[in-house]
């Protein structure tokens, strides 16, 4: 097997180690990625001044960790436009007036009514408790942060802290839960209330897009490596004295890297696969984080003309095959001079509406889908001229009861293998970012020495 020296090799060319890769540009730096784009759990496809998206989508402010790389980059983010809690629900849809009397105007019966309200009463004031808990203290560390946040009501599930609900309460509730990919039964009761928290601050939150699709962060920052080796998959980590030696297997054959240091992104069981040696309890707590599953599809359209959807973002969609419905058209209904021809929606089908679709083939999905489309918004039949799947694997992990006890594990630095992506915290591409950025600083410092 042939071998080669640099100072650090990165396994993983998802935001986590693209995000390290960005840091290190200036050194001799290896990126190896198993399938043949960048990118991982984000993707999203241009279409003229549409992108068909297939992944994340919404992500922190200037700045965040994200933020940051998208300044650097020079790729353009702007606020999503629009509504973002509209609700359809057995045919109708709701998109403006405040939240708490959506109840009141759904057919919802009188004591559903009343429960809607009391529970919402309720993650009202989880989620105040909860905002407090997560505001950062000026020159905090974001692991500091994280762990806090983690902490928050780690000691039930979201069901057992806010209790059953009846199924038409339920329905409307666990669609927002699930955005996360586990069921309220598999949470954390804190990290459900957060979930409500950056929904419903989007100041706060998730509430930046980038123009013509999360991909285009994804390629500058990859463009910005002199040397990424796509369909190029780990298969070994071990260290080797002062060391650590990486065996790849890629289109030019079986080759073994050596580097000062490497950067490990990929999700947390592969990593325990592939990295011998591990301490004991970080092998553990690697191979017990949880991701649920997820299948994401986008549909493009060609009508023309406004639409009752201009305006609205996201919509949730209880009792449908999907649990939520974006319109990424609108943002950039703001940027261009007028409303582009058609609109590009993207659906996803979480949890156990993720597993329900499971044995289904593609089409039979995209079929499904693309029903509940047509029933949440009736203009858009006749119209869709392309779409495509994403069976997302693995989905999204989430902190389940008890994840802060093994954060400490998680987060504690390593001699020259260190750790980056989304399951080292709660904020999804953020953690993948700060973790990559964290990861890249201790691999600077080893490769200085
Ligand atoms: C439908 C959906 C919607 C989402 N919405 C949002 C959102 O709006 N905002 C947000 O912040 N987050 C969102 N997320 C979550 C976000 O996409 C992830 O948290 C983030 O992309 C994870 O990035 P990562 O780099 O940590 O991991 P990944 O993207 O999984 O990257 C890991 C990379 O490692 C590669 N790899 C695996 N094994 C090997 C190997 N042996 N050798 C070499 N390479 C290997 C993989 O191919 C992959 O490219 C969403 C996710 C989904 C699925």
């Amino acid at each position: 097997m042939s071998s080669e020296d640099h100072d650090v090799v990165i396994v993983g060319a998802g935001i986590a180690g693209l995000a390290a890769a960005w840091d290190l540009r200036d050194l001799d730096v290896v990126v190896v990625e198993a399938t043949e784009r960048p990118g991982g759990r984000i993707r999203s496809v241009e279409r003229g001044p549409l992108w068909m998206n297939l992944g994340a989508h919404v992500y922190g402010g200037p700045e965040s960790a994200v933020g940051r790389l998208l300044d650097e980059t020079g790729v353009q983010a702007t606020d999503v436009p629009g509504i973002l809690t509209a609700v359809s629900y057995e045919g109708r849809l709701i998109a403006n007036g405040p939240i708490e009397l959506y109840p009141l105007r759904l057919p919802f019966s009188t004591s559903a009514r009343l429960e809607f309200v009391k529970v919402g009463l309720k993650l009202r004031r989880l989620v105040a408790q909860y905002a407090k808990v997560a505001r950062p203290v000026p020159g905090e560390d974001p692991a500091v942060l994280q762990q806090r946040m983690l902490d928050f009501m780690d000691d039930a599930s979201f069901t057992d802290a806010i209790g059953r609900m009846s199924p038409e309460v339920d329905a409307f509730f666990r669609c927002t839960l699930t955005r996360g990919t586990g069921e309220p039964e598999e949470i954390a009761a804190g990290y459900g209330v957060g979930y409500f928290h950056l929904v419903w601050n989007k100041d706060d939150g998730l509430g930046r897009a980038i123009v013509g699709g999360p991909q285009r962060l994804l390629d500058a920052l990859a463009a910005g490596q002199r040397d990424v080796r796509y369909s190029t998959r780990a298969v070994a980590v071990r260290r080797d004295g002062d060391r650590v030696l990486v065996d790849v297997e890629g289109p030019d054959g079986q080759r073994t890297l050596r580097a000062k240091s490497v950067v490990m992104s990929t999700p947390s069981h592969l990593t325990a696969d592939l990295v011998e040696g591990l301490p004991a309890d970080l092998e553990q707590a690697l191979r017990a984080i949880v991701y649920g599953p997820t299948t994401a599809a986008a549909f493009l359209t060609d009508e023309e003309g406004p639409q009752p959807w201009d305006g609205i973002y996201g919509i949730a969609t209880p009792k449908r095959s999907t649990s939520m419905l974006f319109n990424m058209a609108n943002v950039v209904s703001e940027i261009l001079p007028e409303r582009p021809k058609g609109s590009s929606f993207m659906v996803y089908a979480p949890a156990n509406l993720g597993r329900a679709i499971a044995g289904l083939s593609d089409e039979e999905v995209l079929d499904r889908f693309q029903a509940d489309l047509e029933q949440v918004l009736p203009g858009v039949r006749g119209h869709v001229v392309e779409r495509m799947i994403h069976r997302v694997d693995p989905g999204i992990p989430f902190p389940f009861v008890g994840r802060g006890r093994i954060q400490p594990t998680l987060m504690r630095p390593q001699e020259r293998i260190h750790l980056a992506g989304d399951y080292l915290g709660s904020w999804y591409a953020e953690t993948s970012a700060w973790t990559g950025a964290g990861a890249a600083r201790r691999a600077r410092a080893e490769v200085a020495s």
